[in-house]
């Protein structure tokens, strides 16, 4: 059951949106605008991580259905594409305000399904909507290059849309991850079919809901639910070009194989293992208070979670007071005041992430902080997972894989290089931090240290919307990154058009057969 202040988020997210319920009832398609419910034969059950409650129903949405909404979208585009781009600008401008506006609802709605506290909750709509906001600028952002190349010769680039796109997404930025897309794929002129997580499908209802208040045509948007079978329909559809993914590492390895295979464009952002370097010089308050918040925050369920620190000479002797704060967060649920960690996403999810902290025991390693067996008395059903910290080395299981769950590493390292060989020793390439007050000391770690998003003094550097997201290695997959610039490029094609408009006394009366130049 619910509890009274879950109940009423429900009571609110069920009474006000038409695609999404929180009473236990199913969650619509949304095609062609319209919220339509499925035929599905198998429906999943979407629970409340902190009591189990059945929160709604997502379908495992049918071949007909889905491909209706492929149609749905490409007549769409024959319209969109050709829609004029101040148009485009202000549909936009209009969402960004619907999404501030109705932030409060969409987080109740990822409390609900997710489990993150609400807080952390308002932040992952906020940093959705941030990529909105910077998809407004899109006049000045997709201006086309023009040279006029001799006096009677132009040449001038346009950049085009692709057509039909997707967006799959994870569970765990069930807001953030949606706008990337629904913001960047849409303001280019693409339609967009968008398959979100079938853990959380609510808040991506709450913001098709939106798009269609913000004026977005009927078709322009549409949402497909669904597992492996649903995405499987997307990477082999012929009408789909272009495929934004974002989730494990084995759903982004095999949509990335199977959709560039049939030619479509794929960018695919996966697992992490994030790394800081903690150097004896930095600010210990600063430090301790950025390191505890980046593992445990949002249950350690974020691909930019710290989950390793490796604490550099003298710097160890900070590890006690890192627990001391690791002990002092609140676990509960998300809507409780003062929760600073909720429940992770699923009683399996739980076991996995119990299952690698006794690993670092019956591998030698030491658990200095036990999260497991946690109790939240008002929550007794609870996936909850308290703060855990592992001393370990870099051939144990704990190190070796994604843990995704409220659990810090700790390895020791002599030197500066030696943690800057670490963390390049690592395949994955998310983000990396290095605390240092010495300028020289952060220089040299962003120079050699291999991930995409570097962080000094900043635990948790996602980069802002104007830059891209940079995650490299065995983090990313595809060419074109997410969002910035870069995610302008990836939803959209070029075009060059040479043209000559010579006066009629130029032109010779025999045809030259040599190549222009
Ligand atoms: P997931 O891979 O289980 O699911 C992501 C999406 O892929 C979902 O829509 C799901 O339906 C689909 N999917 C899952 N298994 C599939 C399969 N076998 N075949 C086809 N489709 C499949 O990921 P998750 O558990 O929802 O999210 C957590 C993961 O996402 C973590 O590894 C995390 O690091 C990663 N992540 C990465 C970033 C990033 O930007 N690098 C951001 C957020 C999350």
């Amino acid at each position: 059951r619910f509890t009274p202040a879950a109940a009423k988020a429900a009571e609110q997210v069920s009474s006000q949106w038409k695609g999404t319920t929180a009473d236990g009832g199913k969650t619509k398609n949304y095609i062609g605008g319209q919220f339509v419910d499925s035929t599905a034969s198998k429906w999943l059950d979407v629970r409340d991580p902190s009591t189990q409650t059945v929160v709604n129903q997502v379908p495992e949405t049918t071949e007909d259905e889905f491909n209706a909404a492929v149609e749905a979208a490409a007549e769409a585009y024959k319209t969109w594409s050709t829609t004029s781009i101040i148009r485009r600008q202000r549909v936009v401008f209009e969402l960004q305000h619907l999404i501030r506006q109705h932030t409060p609802d969409i987080a109740n709605s990822i409390v609900l399904e997710q489990g993150k506290t609400f807080a952390d909750a308002q932040g992952d709509v906020h940093r959705g909507l941030q990529v909105v906001e910077a998809a407004t600028a899109i006049t000045s952002t997709l201006l086309g290059d023009k040279l006029e190349v001799a006096t009677d010769m132009d040449t001038y680039s346009r950049r085009l849309p692709l057509g039909v796109c997707a967006c799959i997404t994870p569970f765990n930025f069930p807001a953030m991850i949606v706008l990337w897309s629904a913001a960047l794929a849409t303001v280019t002129g693409n339609t967009l079919i968008i398959k979100p997580s079938e853990r959380d499908p609510g808040a991506t209802m709450i913001i098709a809901e939106l798009c269609e208040r913000a004026g977005f045509p009927k078709g322009v948007i549409n949402v497909v639910h669904g597992s492996a079978a649903t995405v499987n329909r997307i990477c082999d559809h012929p009408k789909i070009k272009a495929i934004s993914f974002v989730g494990g590492d084995n759903a982004g390895k095999h949509i990335y194989t199977r959709a560039t295979a049939l030619g479509k464009r794929v960018q695919a952002n996966m697992g992490a293992k994030n790394h800081a370097v903690i150097m004896p010089d930095a600010n210990k308050n600063l430090t301790l208070n950025a390191v505890a918040g980046a593992a445990f925050g949002a249950a350690g369920q974020r691909c930019m979670a710290l989950s390793v620190a490796i604490f550099v000479g003298a710097a160890q002797q900070w590890v006690p007071d890192l627990i001391e704060r690791a002990k002092g967060l609140k676990i509960t649920g998300g809507f409780e005041s003062g929760a600073d960690l909720g429940p992770v996403i699923s009683p399996q999810a739980k076991d996995r992430i119990e299952g690698f902290i006794a690993s670092a025991d019956e591998e030698g390693g030491k658990i200095l902080l036990d999260g497991r067996g946690c109790e939240v008395p008002e929550y007794p059903d609870g996936n909850f997972v308290g703060p855990t910290v592992l001393e370990v080395t870099t051939d144990m299981k704990a190190y070796k894989n994604e843990i995704f769950g409220p659990v810090l590493c700790i390895v020791s390292a002599k030197t500066l290089d030696e943690a800057i060989e670490i963390i390049n020793a690592n395949p994955y390439g998310n983000g990396a931090a290095i605390f240092t007050n010495n300028g020289a000391t952060g220089r040299k770690f962003e120079t050699l240290a291999e991930p995409g998003q570097i962080g000094i003094n900043v635990a948790v550097p996602v980069p802002l919307p104007m830059f891209n997201w940079s995650g490299n290695k065995g983090s990313f997959m595809g060419d074109i990154p997410f969002y910035g610039k870069t995610g302008l490029d990836f939803y959209t094609q070029r075009k060059t058009t040479t043209a000559l408009w010579p006066h009629e006394d130029a032109i010779s009366e025999k045809a030259s057969v040599v190549m222009p130049q």
